[in-house]
Parts: C-alpha cells; sequence; structure tokens
C-alpha cells in the first residue's frame, strides 16, 4: 500500500527540492533580507534533480581555506573569521557581483559543517570532496553496503534512527535515487559457455520492503504540515545583523512530518534480501567475461534499481582446450598409423569426426579443421579447430608383436649398413 496521490505529490517536491538545492541541502542556509520568493521548496529550480550530479564542480575547496582559519582554530576564531567574510560578501553590500555570491556561498558551507564538531571532525576525516559528496546524498557507490551509512548518525541530528526528523534523511536525505550495483560469479561448464545456456543466478541485495510497499511508511499513513516550519520548510533565525534562513531541520526542508515510519525496513523502503535473476547466455562467451544486467541489481523504490555484474567462470574442460575462437584437441596415434597412415577418431564441438593420417605422420605434428572452432560474437565468422598428433608407444609387446619388430629392426639395420658402405665406398675412392 502506497501513500494517496497528493501526499505522493508533495513528498515528490520536497525530494526535488532538496536534492536540487546546493551541496549540503540539511544544513543550507542562505541570508536575506527578506521572506524567501524565489526559493520556496516547492519551487524548484528547473533543474532536474539529478543533474546536479554532472554540475557539481571537480573539487570543493578546502573548508579552513575558505575560512582563512588553520585547522586547529577554536569555534571562537571560526566564528570570528565567519562573520568578517559574511559582511564582507553579503550580497547586499555586493549587487550583482556573481563572484562575490559565490565566494559568500562557499562562506556559509564552510562556517555551516565547521561550527558542528560533529560534522567538522567527519570533514576532517575525509577531505571537502568525500565530505560534499556524502552531505549532498550523492554519494552512491562511495560508500557500498547500503544499510549502514557511516554518517547516518552525523547527518540524522542524532538519535540513529528514532525520531522524527530522521524520516525524510531516511527517505530522501541521504540516499541516491538509483539501487545498488551488484557482481556475482557464475560459474559455467566448457560447453554451457561454447553453446549459451539459461542460468538463474540468487543473490543477496536490497529488496523492496515487503510490508510497507516501498512507501517507508507504515500503510495508511499520511504525512502531516510539519509543526516547527508550519509546512514552508523554512525556518528563520536572527543571528547579530543577519536575517537567517536555513532548512527547516525537523521536517528537512520538505514541510511535512510523518508520525512513524515502517519498522520493518525503519524508513529505508528497502531491506537486504535474496534476489533471483534469471539470464540467457550467448553461445561463445569464455572465461572471465562479464555480462551486465541493467536494473537487475539493488532495488530502490525512488528511483530505478542497480545494475548486475555477472562475470563467468568457465570450467576446464578434459578433452577440449580453447583459445579465443579456436579449440584444440589431443589425438593419440599407434605406431602403426604413425608408420602407414590410417583413419583416426576425433571429437569436435559437433559430434566425432573421421580424420585421415598420412602415412609418417610425426609426434607433435597437427591438422586445422576449418571453422570448426566457436562463432566469434557480433560476427558470422567461426574459429577452428586444431588437432594436435601424438604417438602411443607400446610398452608391453606380444612374443610375436615382438619377433615382428625385431624383423623390423634388422631390416632397418641392413639399411643403414647399406648406407654406411655406400658412404665409406664413396669416400674411399
Ligand atoms: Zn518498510
Ligand atoms: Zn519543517
Amino acid at each position: 500500500m502506497r501513500l494517496h496521490a497528493g501526499a505522493r505529490l508533495a513528498l515528490l517536491l520536497a525530494r526535488r527540492s532538496l536534492s536540487s538545492s546546493p551541496r549540503i541541502p540539511r544544513v543550507h542556509t542562505g541570508i536575506r533580507s527578506e521572506a524567501p520568493s524565489r526559493s520556496s521548496p516547492f519551487y524548484p529550480p528547473s533543474s532536474a534533480r539529478r543533474s546536479f550530479h554532472g554540475t557539481r564542480p571537480v573539487a570543493a575547496r578546502d573548508y579552513y581555506d575558505v575560512l582563512g582559519v588553520s585547522k586547529s582554530a577554536s569555534q571562537a576564531e571560526i566564528k570570528k573569521a565567519y562573520y568578517g567574510l559574511a559582511k564582507k560578501l553579503h550580497p547586499d553590500t555586493n549587487k550583482g557581483d556573481a563572484d562575490a555570491e559565490r565566494k559568500f556561498q562557499e562562506v556559509q558551507r564552510a562556517y555551516e559543517t565547521l561550527k558542528d564538531e560533529q560534522k567538522r571532525s567527519l570533514y576532517d576525516q575525509v577531505g571537502p570532496d568525500q565530505y560534499e559528496k556524502t552531505a549532498s546524498g550523492g554519494g552512491g557507490t562511495g560508500f557500498e553496503g547500503g544499510f549502514g551509512n557511516p554518517f547516518e548518525d552525523i547527518f540524522g541530528g542524532g538519535g540513529g534512527g528514532g525520531g522524527m526528523n530522521d524520516f525524510f534523511r531516511n527517505i530522501f536525505g541521504d540516499r541516491d535515487f538509483r539501487g545498488r550495483d551488484v557482481k556475482v560469479a557464475l560459474e559455467l561448464s566448457f560447453m554451457e559457455a561454447v553453446q549459451g545456456c539459461s542460468k538463474t543466478v540468487t543473490f543477496q541485495t536490497s529488496v523492496t520492503c515487503e510490508i510497507c510497499g516501498g512507501a517507508g511508511v507504515p500503510p495508511g499513513t499520511t504525512p502531516e504540515t510539519c509543526l516547527s516550519c508550519r509546512g514552508s520548510g523554512f525556518i528563520f533565525m536572527q543571528t547579530g545583523p543577519f536575517r537567517m534562513q536555513s532548512t527547516c531541520t525537523k521536517c528537512g526542508g520538505s514541510g511535512k512530518t510523518v508520525k512513524e515510519f515502517c519498522k520493518a525496513c525503519r524508513g529505508n523502503k528497502v531491506v537486504p534480501g535474496r534476489k533471483s535473476v534469471r539470464l540467457d547466455i550467448l553461445p561463445g562467451l569464455d572465461n572471465e567475461d562479464t555480462i551486465k544486467v541493467v536494473r537487475s541489481g539493488g532495488e530502490d523504490p525512488d528511483g530505478r534499481p542497480g545494475d548486475l555484474y555477472v562475470t563467468l567462470e568457465v570450467r576446464e574442460d578434459p578433452v577440449f582446450r580453447r583459445e579465443k575462437g579456436d579449440i584444440h584437441v589431443d589425438a593419440v596415434l599407434n605406431v602403426t598409423q604413425a608408420i602407414l597412415g590410417g583413419t583416426v577418431q576425433v571429437p569436435t564441438l559437433s559430434g566425432d569426426v573421421v580424420l585421415k593420417v598420412k602415412p609418417g605422420t610425426q609426434p607433435g605434428q597437427k591438422v586445422v579443421l576449418r571453422g570448426k572452432g566457436i562463432k566469434t560474437r557480433n560476427s558470422p565468422h567461426y574459429g577452428d579447430q586444431y588437432v594436435h598428433f601424438n604417438v602411443n608407444i607400446p610398452e608391453n609387446l606380444t612374443s610375436r608383436q615382438r619377433e615382428l619388430i625385431e624383423e623390423f629392426a634388422k631390416e632397418e639395420q641392413g639399411e643403414d649398413e647399406k648406407d654406411a658402405k655406400a658412404a665409406a665406398g664413396a669416400s674411399g675412392g
């Protein structure tokens, strides 16, 4: 059961406003001399909510540098530096100066973090880039492991999974709107890889919470107007000469709160679970090939599922060896087959074939069966099969075989002596 349409719309708008606001949505502060007009949370800028991933500057400036204080600065020093800079860069005294405005925002951002010892210590650990990524909720792949975001408590404003104001953080704040990617290995036999097959892979990932159907709140729950900000998503504070407008911490800027969230998923909308995906594996894939199955990874009710990456582990075959599109097999000949020639039965991918053996075939010689290999992907071309000959020397002979071989040996010796005499005669003159 999901939220009714009106509530869904409100949530969606709230989420968009969170995501499209600058990097630290939950602590975003802007100084304005009058009430907000152009940045009401329910009228987000036209930039799509995912676009900020692409527009984020390459590297964030160090917050201490921004404020011009040392890393060991006290809170009093930080505060003093901030007031100095804020006064100098304030938009009211720098009308139309885009550079000043940008700096002003940088200063705001730096101060919002450094004035809070918890945030400051996190920032000190991870540095500006990772910090902003995490704080903006765009962390995504930066923190694998999904269910225990290490920054949850720090950004949650306390209470690890408890209070009302965690609701929108869990639902919107720290989540990338995309399920997790999953990587699995799949073992195939040699022939399964060559001929293609269907397989089902089962793996552990995040699945939509069945209890709340991915809503994050118990069935039938309707968000209520936030009492702290009366639904505006903003609160105002008078700080020295400035009127500070900041995102309401109670509702995370959405203007809505709920009494409780789903107990099964703690508002995460997803829970750890098992997922099975059926794969049609094309013929000709090889060991270590990876198949990407889009949208078959971890679930995310707010966005698209992650992708699934299946890496093949192809078992060796006792008969066939593979080298890209080519196949290699061994064929063992009897001594007489090798000497006299004949035929031998050889396995191929499409069944046994009878192969002619030339008289006088040597161990290590090979023949090529054109087009008897594996079909090359994205091409009508097939690889070749190589048959490598080896010769089996008998270890135990019957007495009759022995006689014959000895006869053969005498004949061979006679030939050798004749050759030797001829050579001697030739040299003697
Ligand atoms: Zn749930
Ligand atoms: Zn509020």
